[in-house]
């Protein structure tokens, strides 16, 4: 017999996991001395001015400021931009504002982001996979079969964690077929990563085309939770009907205005092509090693490798506070674990004790060994 509180939580919300994300995984150990490469994260926290001024006061939905400033950065019009709670925000957004529970679906491409799928889960909205040519482009014919039968294709451009680019023609190909019947959503969470990349110039050709960014990568700001869809204004009309009343706090706006100043874009290029190239040079160093792939590419701040003793590998590197993320649950990942790029110390560190654990693994039977 159920207790009374599994029988008063909503049936589709029983059966839930909450999301595993990188920081629950190993949430007991924050207090000590460990190296976070598991969330792809930014590796050094940029520095702000707060004022508490205007505490007192409820925030504005959509503050003016932020948008103009993200606008700017985007090459877009404010009525093309939503400020959210990050990125997972915009994503939820979307469901709710389209997806009627029960009844309708969207779909997804795996291996990809988890958080299309869980956040269509908790609102009781079916999810369709069209899984990844194995060479990770966007199986087309696949999505496009599926037009009329779902209301949301998402697309991610780079993709995590297989850091891979969707093709422009790819995705010109969708926005047609799904034509007047689904949105397709393109998430560019790392676009800075491969800032030549973006899409936005589709938008205005196709209006169920919508972006999704994020200040959380690229500009160093997971903490503040700040994330932005790029749509038509018909669309952003839909998502204000659904957004909470304060969605962006004040101190959270005084900094992503601060970020997205001129001298706050140039410092996240100029972080941005730092990690690029540490990503660059870690990558060289790892194909050297014995057994170890390369998977997918390298569009992103993190690395994707499959080797035949990940577990072992993954559990040494743990042992000495080094947290990086095991990806081998998701379809054709088998075996893969991923690294999110550091500073030049941690990846360095981070180099050594892969090595260490190479030759440790592949260290010839003790001599005591030899000697019984
Ligand atoms: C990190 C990430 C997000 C979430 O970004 P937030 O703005 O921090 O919510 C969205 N999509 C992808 C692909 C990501 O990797």
């Amino acid at each position: 017999m159920l207790n009374w509180l599994t029988q008063l939580t909503s049936e589709h919300v029983r059966d839930l996991t909450p999301y595993e994300s990188a920081r629950r995984l190993f949430a007991a150990s924050q207090g000590q001395q460990r190296v976070w490469l598991n969330a792809n994260e930014s590796p050094e926290a940029p520095q702000f001015e707060i004022s508490s001024e205007l505490l007192n006061r409820y925030p504005d939905c959509q503050p003016d400021r932020v948008l103009q400033a993200y606008a700017t950065y985007s090459g877009l019009g404010k009525q093309n931009v939503v400020i959210t709670r990050g990125a997972d925000e915009g994503i939820e957004l979307l469901i709710r504002a389209f997806c009627t529970p029960g009844t309708d679906k969207v779909l997804i491409c795996p291996p990809t982001y988890g958080m299309y799928a869980i956040s269509a889960n908790t609102f009781n909205v079916g999810c369709i996979k069209a899984p990844l040519n194995e060479d990770f482009s966007v199986d087309v014919a696949s999505v496009n079969a599926a037009a009329g039968k779902v209301k949301l294709v998402f697309l991610c451009s780079p993709n995590n964690p297989t850091g891979t680019l969707a093709d422009a023609n790819d995705i010109i190909s969708i926005l047609e077929a799904h034509k007047d019947q689904a949105i397709v959503v393109l998430d560019e969470a790392y676009i800075e990563f491969s800032a030549a990349n973006t899409q936005t110039s589709l938008l205005e050709q196709y209006p169920n085309l919508v972006i999704l960014r994020t200040l959380s990568k690229g500009f160093a700001l997971a903490g503040i939770r700040c994330g932005f869809v790029l749509a038509s204004p018909e669309i952003k009309e839909i998502l204000l009907k659904v957004i909470a009343p304060y969605p962006v706090p004040d101190p959270v706006a005084q900094i992503a205005a601060q970020a997205l100043t001129h001298a706050g874009v140039t410092a996240m290029k100029q972080r941005v092509d730092e990690l690029s190239s540490s990503l660059a040079s870690l990558s060289k160093r790892l194909l050297e090693l014995d057994g170890l792939e390369l998977v997918g590419a390298q569009c992103g701040n993190f690395v994707l490798f499959r080797h035949a003793k990940n577990i072992e590998l993954m559990q040494y590197l743990v042992d000495n506070n080094m947290l990086i993320r095991n990806q081998s649950k998701q379809l054709m990942l088998d075996n893969c674990l991923r690294i999110s790029i550091g500073t030049p110390a941690q990846n360095a560190q981070l180099f050594e004790l892969i090595e260490a654990f190479f030759a440790q693994e592949n260290a010839p039977l003790t001599s005591t060994n030899e000697a019984v």
